[in-house]
């Protein structure tokens, strides 16, 4: 269960059935949590949100004050972002870069590079001599480090410490650094080091991946006598769908990142979330069209589905959600269908049996007509679904409360 605030709860009621379903954003909420997730952090510590969580452009200026820069991982999200917060500073990283991408970063000036390979970095190389000759481009080189103390073990998502298509192998790195110092490169200047390792860690996890990263890099730098000043370790940090009201510990975190910074003074260390940023701020609110038994057991059929929200089908797990029982009278000639039973299973209007938001929805009496809000629903949400399957029409987009300060 995870109550709407009350400026998501008040416009949810005002809606009619036809403005179903709708995401709606509290950018208040938003600011509210960014700004204690930044006063958590030590202020050496810069934060950079990864825009792939959720790049709505009202999401992305709201967060601009609290925020030192943006990770993008396309072109598309390039240009995305460089317009919708003109000026902030980019981190370009990602799989897969195509040449015309890069070209498109280096005419955009972008700040950093996260480079994902070799190959990539002959290619970037070559770009930024031919088109930003007077520059020299930050590069900070991803790896795909192992970290072996059990740290990844509750991860939701590892894109490290085993094979992925995700960053350099650590066995690389000898070479990596000799090309990037060594003259072969002099558009080039080696910044740091880029990991990011896996998704769906709590703060004790993080601090020791963290701890590992900047071992690892510090270790990396004395070897080849560089000076190396930026390690980002990363996003990831832990969003529980099953307990929505639970937070990251970002207080435990910040205090352990100081220490970690207070240990090496000369280094900036970055981290760049998405999920624990933005999921909180994002509801999907849809009504009851049918409330039907099935063998035994009650389904509620909901206007959307996960053609909106996908979350809960690539996650599989139940999307906490809050019902608001509608007492409005029933419009129909025809009889308003009810559960039997206290608990439902809420389904979207797909033919497939995938299509499932939440099992076990403790909804005693339930009927058509009442309204359902999915709660934790502002990252990896509407823009990670398959919009089109179906041909269903999309749904209202709300951005609730203010994107700046009062
Ligand atoms: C997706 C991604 C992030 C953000 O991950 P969250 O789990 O949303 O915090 C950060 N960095 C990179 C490189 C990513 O691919």
């Amino acid at each position: 269960m995870t109550l709407p605030t009350p400026a998501v709860r008040a416009r949810v009621t005002a809606l009619r059935p036809e403005e179903l379903p709708a995401y709606l954003y509290d950018l208040t909420a938003l600011r509210e949590h960014v700004a204690g997730v930044r006063a958590a952090l030590p202020e050496r510590v810069e934060l950079y949100y990864a825009a792939k969580a959720n790049p709505e452009p009202e999401i992305l200026s709201a967060l601009r004050p609290y925020v030192d820069g943006y990770e993008v991982s396309s072109g598309g999200e390039l240009a995305h972002v460089g317009k919708a917060v003109p000026g902030a500073p980019l981190a370009f990283g990602g799989p897969g870069k195509t040449p015309a991408e890069v070209a498109q970063a280096l005419e955009l000036g972008v700040e950093r590079f996260h480079v994902e390979s070799v190959y990539e970095l002959h290619m970037l190389a070559d770009l930024a001599a031919r088109l930003a000759p007077e520059r020299r481009i930050a590069v900070l080189a991803r790896f795909n480090l192992s970290v072996d103390d059990g740290s990844l073990d509750g991860s939701s998502l590892a894109m490290g410490g085993r094979p992925t298509p995700f960053g350099l192998d650590p066995a690389q790195a000898d070479d990596v650094v000799a090309l990037l110092t060594d003259g072969t490169y002099p558009h080039l200047e080696l910044r740091g080091i880029h990991a990011h390792l896996a998704s769906g860690l709590e703060a004790p996890e993080q601090l020791a991946v963290a701890g590992a990263i900047v071992t690892w890099s510090v270790r990396l730098a004395e070897r080849h006598r560089i000076t190396l000043s930026e390690v980002t370790i990363g996003g990831g940090m832990a969003v529980d769908y099953a307990e929505p009201e639970a937070r990251f510990d970002w207080a435990a975190f910040g205090a352990g990142l100081d220490r970690l910074a207070a240990a090496h003074p000369d280094l900036t260390l970055r981290i760049e979330p998405g999920r624990a940023l933005t999921a909180y701020c994002g509801w999907y609110a849809t009504e009851v069209l049918d409330v039907k038994r099935s063998h035994g057991e009650d389904f509620a059929v909901v206007r959307g589905g996960t053609h909106h929200l996908r979350t809960p089908a690539t996650k599989g797990h139940d999307q906490p959600c809050t019902v608001l029982p509608s007492d409005e009278p029933w419009p129909h000639p025809w009889p308003r269908s009810a559960a039997e039973g206290d608990r439902v299973t809420v389904t979207g209007q797909l033919c497939t049996p995938k299509d499932v938001l939440a099992r076990d929805v403790p909804a005693p009496g339930l009927r058509a007509g009442d309204r359902v809000v999915f709660g934790v629903a502002g990252a990896y949400a509407w823009n990670i679904s398959h919009h089109d399957f179906l041909m269903h029409p999309r749904p209202g987009f709300h951005f609730l409360g203010s994107a700046e300060d009062a």
